[in-house]
């Protein structure tokens, strides 16, 4: 179970996107890389084609390492995760809570 999952939002702790907030928009599990919706954005140059008349300049959002961002807790901010197992009745489940209030998030 990966700490981070697609639609959490995160926080950015290093690089020039530090302290940014966004989305996560995609989990790439293989490389520890997720891509946050408006961090790390790229200016890509788009080659004229046929289909698209017109080349010019696209923004994509590159991957982040996992380890530089942080999922943002409604009441702390930014803080690191952990795993906690949960009873309900005869069920027994996996949450992420967050370390520092224990909240499941
Ligand atoms: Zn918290």
């Amino acid at each position: 179970m990966s700490k981070l999952r697609k639609g959490d939002e995160v926080e950015v702790l290093t690089g020039k996107d530090r302290t940014k907030r966004g989305t996560i928009m995609r989990v790439l599990p293989k490389d520890q890389k997720v891509i946050v919706e408006g961090v790390n954005v790229a200016k890509k140059h788009q080659r004229q084609t046929k289909a698209r008349v017109r080349g010019g300049i696209i923004d994509k959002d590159m991957p982040v390492h996992m380890a530089s961002v942080a999922l943002v807790c409604p009441t702390d901010g930014p803080v690191r995760v952990g795993f906690e197992y949960k009873t309900e009745g005869d069920r027994h489940s996996k949450v992420r809570v967050c370390r520092t209030c224990g909240r499941e998030l």
